[in-house]
Formats: C-alpha cells, structure tokens, sequence
C-alpha cells in the first residue's frame, strides 16, 4: 500500500539496496524475483520479469516502500549521498550518528560498507568526505580523525587493526569501550581502504570455508572527529562520532554436520540482532530503560544509539529467485525497522 510511504517524523531512516545478478546466477538460469519502481518501491515476486510490472502491482502483500530503494545499476557515491553524507554533516555538528548494513550473506553488505578499491563503499566514501569537509572548516586547520575497527564474533570482541586475544568490554568516563582497543590516527583517505581491507581480513572465516568471512561476524568501524571551530567569536571544541556497521548474515544458521557448535554460534548472532531491534524499538518507543546490555554489539553501540543520535539502516538483498525467502525475510525486518 502505498499510502504508508510517508516517512513521516521516524529517526530512522530504511533503504533498501539490490545487488545485481552474479555471473555464476545467471548462467546457472536463475530469475529475478525482485524489481524496484520510482526509485523507492519494491516488488518481490517468485519470479518478476520485466515486464510484468502492471501484475505486480496488483500482487497483494509483496509490495515495500521505503526511504529510497536502490536498483542494481546504482553507484557507491549514490548510495553514500543517499544514506549517509547528512550523518557525516552530523558528526561536524557534534552528534553521533550510525549506519547499519542488515541482510542474508551474499546479499552484498560488505560490497556496500567496505567495496573494493575501484568502487569504495560507504566507509571509505565516508572518511574522505569527512576529511574534505573538516579541512574546509576547521579553526586553523586543527583536527584529529580516529579509526578503530572490531568485530564481534560469537559475543567475543576482537580488534581488527591488531588481531589478537579478545577484548573486554569496560566502561569508563566516555561510555563503553573495548579496552586496548586500536586508535588509529589516519591523516589522509588514501592509507584508508587498505587499512580497513586488511583488517576485514582479519575477520573470523568459516573453519570450512577458510578463505571466507563468516557469515556470523559483525564488524564495527568507528570513527571519531575532533576539531575547533569558531562560534560567536570564541574557539569551541567539537567531537562526534560515526558508526558504520557491517552486520553478520541474517539468514538463520543452518543445520549441518557442525550442528552443535553451529547453533551456539548462531544463537549468539540471532541474540545481538534481536537487541539491536529491542534497543531501537525502546529507543523510538522512548522507553526509559533500553536494554543495551544484552549483546555486545549493542553495549559497543550504546553512545551511537541513544541520544542525539541519527540512525541508517540498509537493508542489502539479492535479485536470485533461490533467495526468495531470505529476501522476503530482510524486506520484512527493514519494514518494521521503518515503522518504529
Ligand atoms: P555480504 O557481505 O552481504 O555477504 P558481499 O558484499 O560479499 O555480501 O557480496 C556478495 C558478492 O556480490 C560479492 O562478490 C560482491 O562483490 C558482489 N556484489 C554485492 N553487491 C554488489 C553491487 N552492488 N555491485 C556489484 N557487485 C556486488
Ligand atoms: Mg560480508
């Protein structure tokens, strides 16, 4: 229904990005089954051709609208300008702010957070446009930009600039943090995206797929701008912080031969999402007690979620009719997300 398209006053903004078909998916004959219209509505069928776009708007209960809807053709720069430049302006203001990539492995939230060296995503893009934009107003050029990256991994913590033994979670004077954690102190974009490439290298693989990244891993990059800038004639001190965060998949763990470790890994995941949805949910529903201790991830993200604080969410998902359900799934998550 399209009646329900209005954003409205909601905190949180939702969009949804399409990643196009692999080149192994269509060779092996697969179908799309998802098309986006007008740049913000999504149609999800069993198979939805190109044509067919007049049946389906007839089809009931498969049709989501949000923010904006990115077709598989969109640019990074698009999808950075779209989602996340306004939280960068933000972080100049002094407010925090972050941007989650939701959806199943494969649906493409690496490709969109982190990207390649061709085509940066939205960290990269991020940084640089932050960098750009404190040299152009910055009292006396005076700034500071910290990177920290971790992971959380089966609600262990480890850093990704300089893996080694988990970290613990403590908190202090400035909130929660992850004690010994890297600050890295980055002078420019161009040390940035091997930086963050390597420290994705880091992340937890799979023990039966050891070149790829677990499905169960979410990464965390922070990034921390201090600077001064000159208000009603006096030289004030300024600090904000931008969380960009690429979550672990969605999709539900799957029974296999390692079922018994699996499904302890699994639960874990299923726990930090499901806080990250209860925190959000007490957050917009302005519940006074929001429940942050209940996952790593959200005690990690507590300063980022509260308060003076604008959140993005991206929803990632796949066009290949063998995904259906899992599309369905993400759709369905990324439209509660916009209700609250
Ligand atoms: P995820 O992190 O959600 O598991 P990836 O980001 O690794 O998924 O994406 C899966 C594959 O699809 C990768 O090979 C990636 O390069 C490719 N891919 C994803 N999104 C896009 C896109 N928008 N354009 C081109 N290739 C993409
Ligand atoms: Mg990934």
């Amino acid at each position: 229904n399209p009646e329900n398209c209005e954003s409205g006053g909601s905190r949180i903004l939702v969009f949804v990005r399409l990643r196009p078909m692999a080149k192994k998916e269509k060779e092996a004959g697969s179908r799309t089954c998802v098309k986006i219209v007008n740049r913000k509505d999504v149609y999800l069928t069993e198979f939805a051709s190109e044509t067919d776009y007049l049946r389906l708007k007839r089809l009931r209960g498969r049709h989501f609208c949000f923010d904006a809807a990115f077709s598989d053709s969109t640019t990074q720069q698009e999808v950075y300008a779209t989602t996340t430049t306004e939280l960068v302006e933000g972080v100049l203001q002094g407010r925090n702010g972050s941007v989650f990539c939701y959806g199943a492995t494969g649906a493409g939230k690496t490709y969109t957070m982190l990207g390649t060296v061709e085509n940066p995503g939205v960290m990269v893009l991020a940084i640089k446009d932050l960098f750009s934009k404190i040299r152009q107003r910055s009292y006396d050029g005076n700034h500071l930009v910290h990177l920290s990256y971790l992971e959380v991994y089966n609600e262990t913590v480890r850093d990704l600039l300089s893996p080694g033994r988990p970290l613990v979670l403590r908190e202090d004077k400035q909130g929660i943090v992850a004690a010994g954690l890297t600050q890295y102190r980055a002078y420019s974009t161009d040390e940035v995206m091997s930086l963050l490439q390597q420290g994705n290298q880091n992340r937890t693989t799979e023990p039966t797929r050891a070149n790829e990244t677990s499905s169960r891993s979410h990464a965390i990059l922070q990034v921390v701008a201090e600077f001064q800038i000159i208000e009603s004639g006096k030289i004030v001190n300024r600090v904000g912080k931008l969380s960009l965060i690429d979550l672990a998949g969605s999709e539900r763990a799957l029974a296999t031969d390692q079922r018994s470790q699996r499904s302890i890994e699994g639960a874990n995941i299923n726990r930090s999402l499901l806080a990250l949805s209860s925190c959000i949910n007490a957050l917009v529903e302005g519940k006074k007690h929001i429940p942050y201790r209940n996952s790593k991830l959200t005690q990690l993200l507590k300063d980022s979620l509260g308060g003076p604080c604008n959140t993005v969410m991206i929803a990632n998902i796949s066009p290949c009719n063998l995904s259906f359900g899992e599309t369905q799934n993400t759709l369905h998550w990324a439209d509660r997300a916009k209700e609250i």
